[in-house]
């Protein structure tokens, strides 16, 4: 039952029996044996003797004192007490001389924390309990003391009790006693070990903080805002620490990391958080290829022991080939289904939207085959389907059914011409039972459509129980030669950054940056982990008057907002790079939860909000006084303004 904290413990010390006073020269020793130890010992400096996961056959006859909550208990006579390392059974004593125990072991309601001594002993034969590890044993009780009781819960402590995420998030401190979340929080804490052991201890990297409240940065994603006590003066909490860690190069830090917490003012999405966590770094004297190669040790140096090893090098696909075959710049890379251009098999059709598209200068026609679609989708599957690509994308798309009987199945079958039949399948190597999505129009859309439906398709197939994608496969791919620069989405004419604006641009494109800016590549790399971005860096402008330019001339930013970093690039700036890793991502998908708010111990509701303690929260216009700001409600807020007074009451 338990062996998932075995694994993570992995093997446990070997029984001592002692009680945990100690004394200081002896404390002083344990702390010189135990830095030299790699078993962490869980039971120093407190007042118990053993974990409650530890205890074997191989401790009988041992005297020991436990300390956990009791998690059930049976007719009075057993009870199983849980810590933070597992579960073990409490025999309760039944004779007069021990009324007194038995009344607390009996009388404390379930999750009460109570501290036992007792001996250990087998348990007798036929009663052993083989799921758990502790199960051959149990404890023969003499004292037991409570130590706090529990009150009526509002939900049981078990991973099996379906409770909903906001009660689960109000109650965090509850929610934390689950198994689960234990295993989340503690391999999430082994993992950071290993990066720093890998980092610090084995490459000589600086673990250095840098500030929370900053100003704001030009570009990029939305602030949080901190007012201070100079009047129309505020900070920003950093969105990452982007400029500080460049500045650390030019200060000759030489290589940086931190486990560092950013902010994003972003709104509502479901796998993100307002505030994250980054492994964030940056190394003097890197190229493109030296930070790849040490994030696969890094991440192959802490992967988690009970996973498939990490395989490196990982591979790697240019942005245009990502967008081309998989319709999105973090390909899910575990399963096939590609999309395909077949716009020169329908040159001549009659099929009318496919003739509309193709008789634009830009368009194309685009497909993806599903194999064996036609055994495992519906006709109500492919309609929710196309009804998805038309009310998202506006977008139409064709189905296609290859039968057995090789007929084609499909609004415009008797549209196709024989020879694009074969043309078809012949490009896209078509089977028996496939169902092929076609659809039409300019190239970055078709492919966004596809890639969308291709990740749709996956989800219905395997609702459907086809197995694409191998829960136990961890399939990493670098995504490399991101252009420079994107159209802004709101207004195309004008340029974004498709990284940040400290991206260097490709050493072979530079000169297109004074022509063509739209057209140049830049040293910009992705990692993506079956289908999701878990990091992202770039190597960096070290040159001023480049930076300035791209700045102002091509992004058009207030450059005075940088002019501290571009100053200090003037200073001797060492050609540096780096990259950040998702930290909140990447444990979500090594643990496979649900969402990142399961690897976060106290993470904000999906509309940014703290359901235990009712953050954000407002405050009565006297403390605003000091920051020079008055709330301005808007006309609908009577609600709100008057829930100043109100008792707290969480979102649902
Ligand atoms: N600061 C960047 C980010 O948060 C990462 C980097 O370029 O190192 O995406």
């Amino acid at each position: 039952m338990l062996c998932w904290l075995n694994r993570l413990h992995g093997a446990l010390p070997a029984p001592t029996g002692r009680i945990a006073h100690l004394r200081p020269s002896s404390l002083r020793r344990r702390l010189a044996l135990s830095s030299q130890r790699r078993i962490p010992e869980f039971s120093s400096f407190v007042a118990r003797t053993n974990t409650c996961g530890e205890l074997r056959s191989s401790h009988l006859g041992q005297e020991v004192t436990l300390c956990g909550w009791i998690q059930y208990r049976r007719q009075n006579v057993f009870l199983v007490l849980r810590d933070s390392h597992g579960l073990i059974q409490v025999v309760i004593p039944q004779d007069e001389s021990a009324a007194s125990v038995k009344k607390i072991l009996c009388e404390a309601p379930v999750e009460s924390v109570v501290r036992v001594s007792g001996t250990v002993i087998s348990r007798p034969p036929g009663q052993e309990n083989p799921k758990m590890p502790t199960g051959e044993i149990e404890i023969k009780v003499k004292t037991a003391e409570l130590l706090n009781s529990c009150k009526k819960l509002p939900f049981e402590i078990k991973d099996f009790v379906k409770k909903t995420e906001a009660l689960r998030l109000q109650y965090r401190y509850l929610d934390l006693r689950s198994f689960q979340m234990q295993y989340n929080l503690r391999l999430r804490s082994q993992m950071v070990m290993k990066m720093r052991e890998y980092l610090c201890n084995l490459h000589g990297f600086v673990d250095v903080e840098t500030p929370t409240l900053f100003k704001r940065t030009p570009g990029g994603a939305k602030e949080f805002v901190i007012p201070s006590r100079e009047p129309g003066k505020f900070y920003c909490l950093p969105q990452s620490p982007q400029q500080f860690k460049q500045l650390l190069m030019v200060g000759g830090l030489d290589r940086y990391f931190q486990v560092a917490r950013c902010y994003r003012d972003e709104g509502s999405r479901p796998d993100r958080q307002p505030e994250f966590t980054q492994i964030d770094i940056e190394m003097s004297f890197v190229d493109q290829t030296g930070i790849q190669s040490l994030i696969e040790g890094l991440l192959q140096y802490s992967w988690p022991s009970d996973k498939d090893p990490v395989v490196v090098p990982f591979p790697s696909m240019t942005f245009a080939e990502a967008l081309a075959s998989y319709g999105t710049d973090k390909p899910d890379t575990r399963f096939g289904m590609k999309i395909v251009d077949i716009s020169n098999v329908f040159r001549n059709t009659e099929v009318g939207f496919l003739q509309d598209a193709l008789s634009k200068p830009q368009g194309t026609v685009k497909a993806m085959c599903i194999s064996e679609g036609a055994k495992y989708l519906k006709r109500k599957d492919i309609e929710s389907i196309r009804k998805f690509a038309a009310d998202h994308f506006n977008q139409e798309v064709l189905p296609i059914f290859l039968k057995a009987n090789r007929n084609w199945n499909s609004p415009v079958a008797k549209s196709i011409m024989e020879e694009q039949r074969s043309g078809l399948t012949r490009l896209m190597e078509i089977q028996e039972d496939d169902v092929v999505l076609l659809t039409a129009g300019e190239h970055k859309k078709a492919c966004s459509v596809l890639g969308k439906l291709r990740l749709e398709c996956a989800d219905l197939l395997e609702a459907r129980g086809l197995v694409l994608r191998d829960p136990a496969l961890f399939s990493f791919l670098w995504v490399v030669d991101f252009p420079l620069f994107l159209p802004k989405e709101e207004n195309p004419e004008k340029l974004e950054s498709a990284h940040h604006p400290f991206t260097a641009p490709h050493p072979s494109d530079v000169q297109l940056l004074y022509s063509e800016p739209e057209k140049v590549r830049s040293q910009h790399y992705d990692l993506v982990l079956n289908g999701n971005e878990i990091g992202g860096g770039s190597i960096r402008i070290h040159d001023a008057e480049l930076q300035r330019y791209i700045l102002a001339e091509l992004l058009k930013e207030d450059v005075k907002l940088l002019s501290h970093l571009l100053q200090a690039l003037e200073f001797g700036a060492p050609p540096h790079g780096g990259i950040a890793l998702g930290l909140d991502r990447l444990i979500c998908l090594v643990t496979g939860a649900p969402s990142i708010r399961d690897v976060i111990a106290f993470p904000k509701s999906f509309r940014g909000h703290d359901l235990m303690s009712n953050a954000p929260d407002s405050l009565p216009p006297e403390e605003l006084k000091p920051y020079h700001i008055q709330v301005s409600w808007p006309a609908d807020s009577e609600a709100e303004k008057s829930s100043l007074n109100q008792p707290y009451c969480p979102e649902s």
